[in-house]
């Protein structure tokens, strides 16, 4: 059995119940973070999980909300960590290793960290029974979703990205989708920028239309403007039982 717990749910923008987002996947034994805002260390310590044996980190995209905690999360490993997997794409790697450098991060009680572009090999993670592979999505250059493959189940996390139809058939069939849902089709319509970033609540409704077997979890949401969330929801509503609706810090079985 693996289960994703979600650590955050909101978009750039946090509310007082929702923060920028991120998730644990974590099968067996191992553990993977995937995208790293702010204070995930105590996010981790919240949900139970021993920060000082996380190894394995993989990074979506470059834009602050989903990377910015990583030097911190680097930091708290003073000592307590010998080494960490970083998986992303080369902008990212940069930026990191940047950081590191001018943080000072990368003298020899911190952890050893092995960058791995994910776009060099078909998988860039393959090993007891998990296969994980990089799509390309529509969000920023070379931003990325993650297509999970273990015991004959499929998962893929789009991570932010307009509404691409590319995207999701290169994704294929899937158990579950875990897919940017960022506001409501009128919010969208009234800040139409949103349309080449984000994709809406009522895309997503449509597109499961035309997938039976599919079940949703949408994330990051924006929620600016009054009443959005039950805008959203009630976007959603057509796909049922198919749809689970998480909270930050709730875990899902998968
Ligand atoms: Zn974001
Ligand atoms: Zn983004």
């Amino acid at each position: 059995m693996s289960k994703i717990i979600f650590l955050g749910t909101a978009s750039s923008v946090p509310t007082k119940k929702r923060d920028n987002t991120s998730f644990l996947f974590i099968r067996k034994k191992t553990t993977f973070l995937i995208d790293c805002p702010g204070a995930i260390v105590q996010k981790l310590l919240k949900v139970g999980v021993d920060f000082r044996k996380l190894k394995n980190i993989i990074i979506t995209h470059q834009h602050p909300d989903h990377i910015y905690g990583i030097i911190s999360l680097i930091h708290t490993q003073y000592c307590l960590n010998d080494n960490l997997n970083i998986f992303s794409n080369i902008h990212c790697i940069k930026i990191i290793k940047r950081l590191v450098k001018i943080f000072r991060l990368d003298k020899k009680e911190y952890p050893k960290i092995k960058y791995i572009d994910v776009f060099k090999t078909n998988f860039f993670y393959c090993r007891y029974g998990l296969k994980m592979r990089a799509i390309k999505n529509k969000h920023t250059k070379d931003s990325l979703g993650i297509k999970f493959s273990f015991e004959k189940k499929s998962l893929f996390y789009s991570s932010d990205t307009s509404f691409s139809l590319k995207t999701l058939q290169e994704a294929g069939r899937l158990n579950y989708l875990i897919h940017d849902c960022t506001a409501s089709s009128s919010y969208f319509r009234k800040h139409p920028s949103l349309y080449k970033m984000h994709t809406s609540a009522s895309s997503l409704s449509q597109h499961l239309k035309n997938t039976p077997g599919t079940k949703l979890i949408p994330i990051h949401f924006l929620l600016l403007g009054k009443a959005e969330e039950k805008r959203i929801k009630k976007e959603l509503d057509p796909l049922k039982k198919r749809l689970i609706l998480v909270r930050d810090f709730q875990t899902v079985r998968v």
